[in-house]
């Protein structure tokens, strides 16, 4: 039985993207290929805030603190933290999933395949968990990327079926709502935009760009990605969102990117989980 390690599974409402504001059940994957230490940091500089938190000291995810800089969920990727996030069947995954489903079966809810990065190793896995019987009511999924991942040959082979399906009901809308990281992440350009890489998901589902954004000069790093996504023949949305894992950072710069995103004729994404919930894990 295929095993998937898990570093966070809680139900809460989509805060960003296309479906924000649809009740979703989060399913978040340990493992990253990227660190993300530039975020709220001047250009240039990476944060140690992640590494003075003592893992030694927290059981749970709920009890780690908040990060203020750099990547705002560092547990799900940094093997400091690795036994926070059991390896679990895809059973108990989805017995869990019945559980904090409000009605203990799938309905109008959406799920999220987060990370870390959920593309990195695990897609060997979903269609073990995705195929389980009591995951039929299931409709549609958003794998939330940072698009540097290619789709395997037999991953995106099963997310043709759901696609093509001749029957309605066994369709499933997939989505992959990619964060490319702009160097305000602090990853070089040439690793985080790959343009060929996510023309790609736009096979097997709707594909569209997500750029967290804090200044004029990230935004100019948006439109310069955008042009090489556009030249491979990317078709898919633009959103821009603001920078901010904390109240106080999105409170000073969500307007802003708002702004900024009527000026470009972009979507703007909020992120609601961090006015509604204050961003804490598990929400
Ligand atoms: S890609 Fe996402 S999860 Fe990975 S380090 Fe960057 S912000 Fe964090």
């Amino acid at each position: 039985m295929s095993k998937i390690k898990i570093a966070e599974l809680f139900y809460s409402i989509q805060g960003e993207g296309r479906y924000m504001g649809v009740p979703s059940v989060f399913l978040r994957t340990f493992g990253c290929n990227f660190k993300c230490a530039g975020f709220g940091m001047p250009r240039g500089e990476s944060s140690a805030e992640a590494e003075f938190i003592d893992p030694a000291k927290f059981r749970t995810y709920n009890e780690l603190p908040l990060v203020s800089t750099g990547c705002d969920s560092y547990a799900s990727w940094d093997p400091r933290f690795k036994d926070l996030s059991p390896m679990l069947t895809t059973d108990a995954i989805v017995e869990r999933i019945m559980e904090i489903l409000p009605h203990g079966e799938w309905r109008d809810e959406h799920l999220v395949i987060t990370g870390g990065e959920p593309l990195l190793g695990w897609q060997r896995q979903f269609p073990d968990l995705l195929d389980h019987p009591k995951m039929a009511g299931l409709k549609e999924i958003t794998f939330e990327t940072n698009g540097t991942q290619k789709l395997t040959e037999k991953f995106a082979g099963y997310l043709h079926t759901w696609k093509c399906h001749h029957y309605y009901d066994f369709r499933r809308e997939i989505t992959f709502s990619v964060s490319a990281k702009l160097p305000v992440s602090g990853e070089p350009w040439k690793d985080a935009i790959r343009p060929k890489t996510v023309l790609d998901y736009e096979d097997y589902g709707t594909a569209y760009l997500k750029f967290v954004i804090a200044t004029e000069e990230d935004l100019a790093d948006a439109e310069r990605a955008v042009e090489e996504y556009r030249k491979v023949g990317f078709t898919g949305h633009v959103y821009i969102m603001p920078i901010g894992g904390v109240e106080s950072v999105y409170a000073l710069n969500n307007r802003n990117v708002a702004l900024l995103a009527m000026r470009k004729g972009w979507r703007y994404s909020d992120r609601l989980q961090v006015p509604l919930f204050k961003n804490e894990w598990g929400t």
